[in-house]
């Protein structure tokens, strides 16, 4: 195929919804939809057709921390799993991307080594408030904090004190605020007792933890006007208080995760530290609270928090819930972990490509260039049988380690092909990925 050609499908997901159409693309751009009928160059049949998945929360580590992960690994699994932008997080590498300084750093690193489309958050930590500006002027596509230790020392939290001057200044350069939100006064870290039962990691972060941490966020947007994002969503009682806050005009949204919205607790096993993550998957019944906030909107969209570590991290051997890394890794299996879920409880493949693609890319401030198959879109898509199912097989997993809760997991939706700027990509093939600033994302994304 050259630069201009034709893809078509009986299940196209388009913005209004799903239909058979094809898709003409030029220059790695989508220059219109038309009737099924026409002529083609890549008949999908019944595969669905989706824009590329925008994954704007995952941890990738390099440079610094790249034997826990790096971006030649972690964008092979994206790829796989039909993932064509990342907006990766800015812990954590080494330097974290507190500064204009190792944002340079980041882009220069990424450069060549990324099979997707990368962007950067900059973080906002205990004594940067001067830096933001630059960072942002840098490309950083906003920021993201910590109100609560973030489990690695150089990327320092906020305390409340710090939070509304940073909120100001947010609201002045016109970013947006992605918060891990979990008060630390509510943490209970260090039990002597029963460490490797779940039950008692579960209670050490309590709902109250994150449902506090939230409504400070919200009277703090409320104040300054600071646009706020809140990060892996796991405590259903906070999903009043965002519902109201934005019914009063408060700029707020929200993403849960994958892992959140399939385990739970009560399944989760002594010692299997595989599922550890903060805030930690809950109970079957907050699950479905969360699936209820997805389906009235209240929850905008699902990022992975991809965030591996090297499997000896996860103490699997004591068992030691408390002193095991933190994070599940899941950018390949995104999509069909999601739509196993969804599938069941009568969801269609449009609701995935607004909490997969349409959503994050709004985040990003990617609208118009993301996350939609429309005219003037990258023609960035994933094109998978949403009928297909497959067990996980942990070896197949083409990021860093393979220590996954998804081992041996019965998913739904495999992903045939995918394609980043009108051209197929694979793990197996080069990477054509760019790397992204913010604004000038448009015309770097064009450069290759
Ligand atoms: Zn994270």
């Amino acid at each position: 195929m050259g630069t201009n050609w034709t893809i078509r499908s009986r299940r196209v997901v388009l913005p209004e919804g799903m239909r058979p159409a094809s898709i003409r693309v030029r220059d790695g751009v989508i220059e219109g939809i038309g009737e099924w009928s026409s002529a083609c160059d890549d008949d999908a049949g019944d595969l669905v057709i989706m824009p590329g998945l925008v994954d704007t929360h995952v941890h990738i580590n390099e440079p610094g921390r790249t034997s826990w992960e790096g971006f030649r690994t972690a964008t092979q699994a994206a790829v796989t799993g039909g993932i064509t932008t990342l907006i990766e997080m800015p812990l954590n590498s080494i330097p974290a991307t507190t500064s204009a300084a190792a944002l340079e750093q980041k882009l220069a690193c990424a450069a060549g080594k990324s099979w997707v489309d990368i962007g950067f958050w900059g973080g906002a930590v205990h004594g940067n408030l001067g830096e933001l500006a630059w960072l942002f002027d840098a490309g950083c596509f906003g920021f993201k904090c910590f109100l609560t230790p973030s489990g690695v020392d150089e990327f320092t939290h906020v305390e409340a004190g710090e939070l509304l001057p940073i909120m100001t200044e947010l609201a002045r350069l016109g970013a947006v605020l992605l918060v891990h939100a979990e008060m630390p006064e509510f943490l209970n870290d260090a039990p002597r007792e029963g460490r490797n039962h779940y039950r008692e990691y579960m209670k050490s972060r309590p709902y109250a933890a994150e449902n506090k941490a939230i409504e400070l966020l919200l009277r703090g947007s409320e104040e300054t006007g600071c646009r706020v994002h809140i990060v892996h969503l796991s405590s259903c009682e906070a999903l009043k208080a965002i519902r109201d806050a934005r019914a009063r005009g408060v700029a707020v949204t929200a993403e849960t995760a994958p892992h959140y919205l399939s385990f739970q607790a009560e399944e989760i096993p002594d010692g299997a530290t595989e599922f550890k993550c903060a805030p930690p998957i809950r109970e079957a019944a907050n699950r479905e609270a969360l699936w209820r906030g997805l389906r009235e909107g209240v929850i905008d969209m699902i990022a992975t928090d991809h965030s591996p570590c090297p499997p000896e991290m996860k103490e699997r051997e004591s068992g030691d819930f408390f002193s095991a890394w933190g994070g599940i890794a899941s950018l390949q299996l995104s999509l069909p972990v999601v739509w196993k879920e969804a599938s069941a409880r009568g969801f269609h493949e449009e609701s995935i490509a607004r909490w997969m693609s349409a959503a994050p890319a709004a985040l990003a401030g990617l609208t118009g260039r993301k996350g939609a198959i429309a005219p003037g879109c990258d023609a960035d898509l994933a094109v998978w049988n949403p009928e297909e199912e497959f067990t996980v097989d942990a070896l197949s997993l083409l990021h860093r380690h393979k220590l996954t809760p998804y081992a041996g997991r019965r998913l739904r939706g495999v992903v045939k092909r995918t394609y980043l700027r009108g051209r197929l990509v694979s793990a197996e093939g080069q990477p054509t990925g760019s790397v992204m600033r913010r604004e000038a994302a448009w015309r770097l994304s064009r450069a290759v």
